[in-house]
């Protein structure tokens, strides 16, 4: 992760639906991405398309994991281990998305799940977001809980590889009329690094980089990254849309 750097990561989730579309899309924004100047991309595709991956992959361009398992030995069917996704050329790994929390995963898994990834010299991205907003704020007291228990046993000298995904629930999957306006995205992104140096100190929560997810599209990449104030955007079905996830790296990369 280069220092100032924009940092954009694609998750595809359970899509696309060939390796033969896998690979199309990797190969454009592969191409794309040799051309971004102050962009990092990662794609994070279903573990089976990984190998579609060539290595190594150009200096901007990254592979990423939608999970991790939290063990490197031992018998876990159906698991992949950190040590397995190091081996295989992952950089970064995604823990807790929203969608595994809500098939049962934890804030103590997403923190044995962090720790072990850490571990193992992967650059880990914890999701972390509230499910609703309220008028009363009740929603910052849930986030604070949340990135507390996420990262319960991160060893201080793996934090440089940390990296926090805020991406509220309430707006993932929609469209960028429905994102969240720059400045509730800022005033989030305040209240997560107030949340960090609580946990460790100011120089913490100055240096982990918050990115944001949520409804991420061409229409407001720059608006997002600009005003929200956040190191990079977390895009879900756009990353799967070759033109106009060009279009979001492009406009990334004039921020
Ligand atoms: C996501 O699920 O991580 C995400 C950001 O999705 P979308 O861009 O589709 O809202």
């Amino acid at each position: 992760m280069k220092k100032n750097k924009v940092i954009v990561i694609g998750n595809w989730k359970m899509e696309p639906e060939t390796p033969v579309l896998a690979k199309e899309i990797i190969s454009s924004v592969s191409r794309q991405s040799r051309l971004l100047k102050k962009v990092e991309v990662v794609v994070c595709p279903p573990a089976l398309y990984m190998g579609l991956f060539k290595k190594p992959a150009n200096k901007n361009f990254f592979l990423g994991s939608q999970d991790v398992f939290w063990q490197n030995e031992g018998r876990f069917t159906g698991q992949i281990s950190p040590k397995m996704m190091k081996a295989s050329g992952v950089s970064y790994c995604l823990v807790g998305h929203s969608e595994r929390r809500a098939l049962g995963e934890t804030d103590e898994i997403v923190a044995k799940k962090a720790c072990a990834a850490l571990k193992e010299g992967l650059r880990v991205v914890i999701c972390v977001g509230e499910r609703e907003r309220d008028s009363s704020g009740t929603y910052f007291e849930f986030l604070k809980n949340q990135i507390r228990e996420s990262c319960k046993g991160i060893q201080r000298r793996h934090l440089s590889s940390l990296l926090i995904a805020y991406e509220p629930l309430w707006v993932i999957g929609k469209s960028w009329r429905e994102a969240m306006t720059p400045d509730n995205i800022r005033e989030t992104v305040i209240f997560i690094r107030k949340t960090l140096s609580d946990m460790f100190d100011q120089t913490v929560a100055t240096s982990v980089p918050v990115i944001y997810g949520g409804s991420v599209e061409p229409e407001n990449t720059n608006v997002v990254l600009r005003g929200g104030e956040v190191a990079g955007i977390l895009v879900g079905h756009k990353s799967l849309v070759i033109e106009d996830f060009i279009k979001i790296l492009k406009s990334a990369d004039e921020i």
